[in-house]
């Protein structure tokens, strides 16, 4: 979270805006809180230009959640396709077993999820109802740096984006999608929204089992007010939109992470003691996995970076190792302490 929000989070919450009431104490329907959540979608869909014919939905239940009710609506009894580059695919092609017939069109899992198959070579169901990506492996550290174009492979098929842990690090090239789905907890605001952009021919097609509260249309039809939103994380997702525009947009945040990711890579791979093993066209900017070349060093390569103040550098446990996660929010200056930390901790070990 940027500082910033959190201060103005601060100040604001015993008293919206001279209203008398805490955001968490508004009707969802007053006009207090539409104003807010009409702010939110407003500012998200220019920051990232999301075009007229895509709805924007705030819905609950996480990415997790997505997992199953992207195949509750987008099915329709039909295949499914799955890339697989890491964790986060692997999940979600497990969950929407439960409801479709999945097909594995790709995967990279003999590399170890270190490189991402080339879209060239994925075997697509001919008649696909979709096929699903997660453009940035969070505990693989692997990003689509350019989305696949389904339509100059041939395919008509919507494609389907986990952009959980990059959206807002990036712009989006809408044409190559047809839903886009994130937990807004990485990159949006606090846990507790999902966020859910998804083109409008694709709704109403939802199977008959599907939650009212989850079938898309019937959440485009209410302005995601079918059931009650979470209307605290959706008011401070929108302070971090309008923290976004104050930045410069997508495109200043894009240039900035560049210089973040490049930062921390070149240290690792300009180093005797850490490496990273992703391939370099498909490293991700917000998620930097690495390891020591002595792993026996591990814990004091940790205890020693929480005396500088730096935390939560352990890797995933499927994963090992270390992970930086270097978020919007996270200054370029964070990034630059843990570099210097890094090198200081390999001085020491020679
Ligand atoms: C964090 C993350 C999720 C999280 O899902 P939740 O249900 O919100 O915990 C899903 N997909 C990706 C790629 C993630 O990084």
């Amino acid at each position: 979270m940027p500082q910033e929000v959190l201060a103005e989070a601060a100040a604001e919450m015993l008293d919206w805006h001279g209203s008398g009431m805490s955001v968490m104490e508004m009707s969802h329907r007053g006009k207090e809180f539409i104003s807010i959540y009409e702010q939110a979608q407003a500012d998200l869909r220019e920051l990232l230009a999301v075009p007229e014919n895509f709805r924007i939905l705030f819905m609950q239940g996480g990415g997790l959640a997505e997992n199953a009710i992207v195949p509750l609506n987008l099915s329709r009894g039909g295949t499914v396709d799955f890339v697989l580059t890491g964790s986060w695919g692997q999940k979600s092609h497990n969950e929407a077993r439960k409801y479709a017939a999945v097909h594995i069109a790709a995967s990279s899992e003999e590399d170890g999820f270190t490189t991402l198959p080339a879209p060239a070579t994925w075997q697509l169901s001919q008649a696909a109802s979709y096929v699903h990506i997660c453009s940035n492996e969070t505990i693989h550290g692997v990003e689509y740096h350019e989305l696949p174009d389904l339509k100059a492979l041939g395919h008509e098929a919507p494609l389907v984006v986990d952009f959980s842990s990059h959206v807002a690090s990036r712009p989006v090239d809408w044409s190559r999608i047809g839903l886009a789905f994130g937990g807004a907890q990485k990159n949006l605001g606090p846990a507790g929204l999902t966020l859910v952009v998804v083109r409008d021919d694709l709704l109403g097609q939802a199977l008959p089992v599907c939650p009212s509260a989850f079938n898309y249309k019937t959440v485009a039809d209410n302005q995601s007010m079918f059931n009650t939103p979470p209307t605290y994380a959706i008011y401070v997702a929108g302070l971090v939109f309008q923290w976004l525009k104050r930045q410069g947009g997508i495109a200043a945040m894009e240039a900035r992470n560049k210089a973040k990711a490049a930062l921390l890579y070149d240290a690792i791979d300009g180093s005797q003691l850490y490496r990273n093993r992703v391939a370099k066209d498909c490293r991700s900017r917000m998620n930097v996995p690495f390891f020591l070349r002595d792993e026996s060093r591990n814990e004091a390569f940790l205890a020693g970076a929480i005396e500088h103040g730096l935390l939560q550098l352990k890797g995933h446990k499927s994963v090992g190792g270390m992970r930086a996660s270097i978020y919007n929010a996270l200054p370029i200056k964070g990034v630059q302490a843990l570099v210097d930390y890094m090198r200081e901790f390999e001085r020491t070990q020679a």
